[in-house]
């Protein structure tokens, strides 16, 4: 904001923002994302859920892979960091769009450590702002980005805590389909769609896809098939890094599932929303 007014003299600039993946090349020209280094630590926590799974004491899907998110509060600042230095120019035009083969393109990946509370959220608004004032990065992205956070995650907080326990189970289009075998398991190799198929393996193989193909690919699929949206809401707590049924339920119940339930009607004694996300 420049005092009451937008910066840029406009709210948003998704008509700037719309931007397909650049034609022919395999990625965005963006530095890549921050990656850890495993230490001994993954390797207790594995050999413990390994052990675990084996005692039938806890199940997993998916396939076993090399740490990808920050689990620190130094990993996650050196992700953030090297988000805002190298990838967050680029991060407003390509928001919405999907490449094959660049999963990560300009996204942040930083749900999972937000959601750990081992970054504040409003802190990151204001680096990027700051990012934006020292002429470090296009206000078309700094916008998009920050809305994400106060407009997107804060709000579907509040959705969550206000909506209370019932939204969990609304169903206005009366979705009553279990979920196949395939996609619970996510059985990949088994879809001969190749957009599903990549998607899918994505999860499978990585635990994380960005905001398009959860929304565009893997939520309106369950739409179209009318599985039932709890059941959407479980497979996507149980198949990805960042899940929690505060994000969840507003996404995939709320936004994905069930576009009706917007019209839903909050009950009458809403939860107190915690202060924390984590
Ligand atoms: C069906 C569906 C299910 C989802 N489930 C989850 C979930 O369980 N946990 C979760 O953290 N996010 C969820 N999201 C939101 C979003 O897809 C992820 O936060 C994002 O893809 C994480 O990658 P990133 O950190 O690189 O995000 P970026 O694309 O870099 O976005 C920046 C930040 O904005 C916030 N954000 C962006 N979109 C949303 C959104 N729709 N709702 C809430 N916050 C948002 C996140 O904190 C994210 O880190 C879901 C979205 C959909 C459509």
């Amino acid at each position: 904001m420049e005092g009451a007014q937008p910066a840029g003299s406009r709210w948003n600039f998704d008509a700037d923002n719309r931007e397909p993946p650049p034609k022919g090349s395999p990625g965005l020209d963006v530095s890549d994302p921050w990656l850890p280094e495993e230490d001994d630590i993954d390797e207790q926590v594995r050999a413990d859920l390994n052990r675990w799974e084996r005692g039938g004491r806890v199940s997993f899907v998916g396939r076993d892979g090399p740490r990808e998110f920050a689990v620190t509060r130094a990993e996650a600042l050196s992700t953030f960091e090297v988000f805002l230095r190298g990838r967050l120019a680029l991060f407003g035009p390509y928001e919405d769009a999907m490449l094959a083969s660049d999963r990560w393109m300009s996204h942040s990946m930083l749900s999972a450590p937000m959601n750990f509370d081992l970054l504040d959220p409003l802190k990151c608004v204001s680096a990027t702002d700051d990012a934006y004032r020292a002429g470090h990065a296009p206000l078309a992205s700094v916008e998009r980005y920050i809305r994400q956070i106060i407009g997107w995650r804060d709000y579907t907080w509040h959705v969550y805590w206000h909506f209370g326990e019932a939204y969990r189970d609304r169903n206005k289009l009366m979705a009553k389909a279990p979920l196949p075998h395939w996609f619970s398991e996510l059985d990949a190799d088994a879809v001969a769609a190749r957009c599903l198929h990549d998607v899918l393996a994505d999860v499978r193989d990585h635990g994380w896809v960005h905001r398009v193909p959860r929304l565009m690919v893997l939520g309106n699929y369950a739409l179209q098939r009318g599985w039932q949206p709890p059941a959407v809401a479980d497979w996507f707590h149980r198949c990805f890094v960042d899940g929690y049924d505060w994000v969840m339920i507003a996404n995939v119940i709320g936004m994905s599932n069930t576009p009706m339930a917007a019209r839903w009607r909050p009950s009458p004694t809403p939860r107190a929303a915690p202060t924390s996300t984590a």
